[in-house]
């Protein structure tokens, strides 16, 4: 429902996106917050005992062998599933899905955990609208209408939607030491950072960004690695090369 929110599905067909696993993994981490990753091919594949959720198999086949349990045979096996007319009908229109997302919290969520899920909900819809204003911005924009943007988000969502400004931009490219952005399953195996600190200049825009694994970024705040100007990755004592 946050993906038809933000316009990212406007057909009756959800895909298995990066953006959708990366929501599932942070509603994940809100109700099960224990250091277990969450597995989206579970609820994905499995829905389809609801009778509402219909997975659609790759090369024309008409069924799965056997149960699929990771994202990667997932992938290979379904380009996405498609929902009963009657219900696409009705989630295209947001009054319904607000009304069908108070239901869905209210009838499987425990009272102390609904707030949480709430407010995951709200801060995924203002992330995404938040890194899309700052991707669709020429990259010579100024900093100052950058920041003006920035004064209507709460800091979690601009955090998460730098992060994913930078991520999208770099999704075809690696990381600064060479890791690949995604892994095979789809996971975000790299964080964004700022090249100038946000604390100095509170630029957000993508172009202040580089995406690094997690190392690299410990390496990076710990003042080890460096940006160049000309934006190249250096070691600050090692100014000779
Ligand atoms: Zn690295």
């Amino acid at each position: 429902m946050d993906l038809f929110d933000s316009g990212e599905i406007s057909l009756n067909l959800v895909e298995i996106s990066d953006d959708l696993v990366e929501l599932f993994d942070r509603y994940w981490g809100r109700v099960l917050p224990f250091n277990r990753p969450g597995n989206l091919a579970l609820p994905f594949y499995h829905l389809r005992g609801d009778g509402f959720w219909h997975l659609i198999p790759r090369y024309g086949r008409s069924s799965f062998g056997s149960q699929i349990t990771s994202l990667t045979r997932l992938r290979e096996e379904a380009i996405g599933a498609r929902m009963d007319e009657e219900l696409y009908g009705l989630i295209e229109s947001k009054e319904n899905r607000d009304r069908l997302r108070s239901v869905l919290i209210e009838t499987y969520f425990s009272p102390e955990i609904r707030p949480l899920v709430v407010e995951q909900s709200i801060t995924n819809r203002g992330t995404f609208a938040y890194s899309e204003e700052l991707l669709k911005r020429p990259e010579d924009s100024r900093v100052e209408e950058t920041l003006s943007l920035a004064e209507a988000y709460r800091p979690a969502i601009r955090d998460q939607g730098f992060r994913r400004a930078v991520v999208t931009a770099y999704s075809h490219r690696r990381a600064l030491c060479g890791i690949r952005v995604r892994t095979l399953d789809g996971h975000t195996a790299v964080t964004a950072a700022h090249i100038v600190p946000w604390s100095e200049t509170q630029d957000d825009r993508p172009a202040n960004g580089v995406a690094l694994c997690r190392m690299c970024h410990w390496t990076f705040d710990e003042g080890l690695l460096g940006v160049s100007q000309e934006y190249e990755s250096s070691l600050p004592s090692n100014s000779g090369s």
